[in-house]
């Protein structure tokens, strides 16, 4: 086993990173927990580690992973045995946190708007790198680090979401039109000064980074103002059924083409992946507590980990697991799906194909849920799962 090792004695490993997860060599075994009263979440180490070593090796610049996606301990663990050391965090919580799991790790705080409580302790616990996309938001940065001199400050801009199924629009971003006030400001009180844009989540269109740059280019020349880093954000999409998208790789070669035909090819370059870098890590398992008709209620649902598998025309591959294996989905018919909570919007908005003698008792397992399943989880009603598990030799069927 390779061990990393970190100039001042930080030591992680898949050993480490796993420590207090119950390990399996494959699901089958995994689903001996099926006695567990919630939902069950899967992390498939060989598959983290692959898509970390993907945007390592082929990203053109630095990945920082967006916590968000996925905070759990043992994945931010396992993500740094990967190799990534640069996070990207929007909250107080994340960065104490992160602080705590892997102390040398890089925080970059790029939630446009935060407290000022949070800017004091995130400069306190050492980060450096803030987003802003207001003047009043650079004010306070400043007024909270203590006017410090080695920031890195990074203008969030707000561009065209099309080809993105989830767009992040309409909430953060400043305009191209307001941008070279706010880079001009930034300019006198931070070392660097960069800017940063999110495409939305699942971005099928590569064109849409490509556009995001070239308008920033065209931006900077009309304006003159000089920059040291770009940040491409998150977005980069995974498969789902119904929704291939061009291979990883295309992304990157399209974003390194753009950087450099805009010139930015010596300046700091980021991207910020959530879903691509975890989601086909992980899956869930729901264990359905009563079959009424086609109506079939889980203990696990849209106010727990599938708050994402639940919107509106998403599909993630389903699978149904039955006295000790797995089920090839065959004569189906369509379910309706409620989660465990007593509100009725608790329910998953399209209805499942899934095998006619679904019954109490069988359990579905939701893969390429790594993203946005256990994060996204409230505590709502009492119903949440702490059931953590890890795959070893990244086998997903038994
Ligand atoms: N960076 C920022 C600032 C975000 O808000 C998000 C998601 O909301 C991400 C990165 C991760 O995005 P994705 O999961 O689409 O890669």
């Amino acid at each position: 086993m390779q061990l990393l090792q970190d100039c001042e004695g930080y030591v992680a490993d898949r050993e480490h990173a796993l420590a207090g997860l119950r390990r399996y060599e494959n699901e089958a075994t995994a689903l001996e927990i099926e006695q567990s009263n919630d939902a069950v979440h899967f992390l498939y180490i060989d598959k983290i580690a692959e898509a970390a070593s993907n945007f390592l090796t082929g990203f053109p610049g630095t990945c920082l992973y967006a916590a968000k996606a996925n905070p759990h301990p043992a994945l931010l663990r396992l993500l740094w045995a990967a190799g990534i050391r640069h996070f990207e965090v929007a909250s107080i919580r994340e960065i104490e946190n992160l602080r705590r799991d892997l102390p040398m790790a890089q925080l970059y705080f790029m939630h446009p708007v935060k407290s000022r409580q949070a800017i004091a302790r995130a400069y306190a616990l050492g980060v450096r790198h803030f987003a802003f996309d207001s003047l009043d938001e650079l004010r306070k940065i400043k007024q909270e680090t203590g006017h410090a001199e080695d920031l890195s400050l990074m203008l969030r801009l707000s561009v065209s979401q099309v080809g993105a199924a989830y767009p992040l629009d309409n909430k953060f971003g400043a305009t191209l039109m307001e941008a070279p006030l706010l880079l001009t400001h930034a300019r006198q009180i931070a070392e660097k000064v960069g800017v940063t844009f999110h495409v939305g989540s699942q971005c099928l269109e590569v064109e849409a980074y490509v556009n995001a740059i070239y308008n920033i280019a065209n931006m900077l020349e009309g304006c003159g103002v000089k920059i040291d880093m770009i940040d491409v954000g998150g977005g980069f999409p995974i498969s789902y059924p119904d929704m291939e998208p061009a291979p990883l790789q295309d992304y990157f070669d399209a974003i390194a083409k753009a950087l450099m035909e805009c010139g930015f090819e010596d300046l700091e370059i980021f991207c910020e992946p959530g879903r691509a870098m975890v989601a086909a890590g992980g899956a869930v398992a729901v264990r359905v507590e009563l079959r009424r008709g086609q109506s079939l209620y889980l203990n696990d649902g849209t106010y727990g980990s599938l708050f994402d598998a639940g919107q509106l025309g998403w599909t993630y591959p389903i699978e149904l697991y039955r006295a000790g294996r797995l089920e090839v989905l065959s004569e189906t018919s369509l379910f309706q799906l409620y989660g465990p909570t007593c509100d009725s919007i608790d329910k998953m908005q399209d209805r499942l194909s899934l095998p006619e003698d679904v019954c109490e008792g069988d359990w579905l397992i939701f893969r390429h849920l790594g993203a946005y399943g256990y994060a996204m989880q409230t505590k709502f009603n009492g119903f949440y799962s702490e059931t953590v598990v890890a795959i070893e030799g990244g086998a997903e069927l038994a």
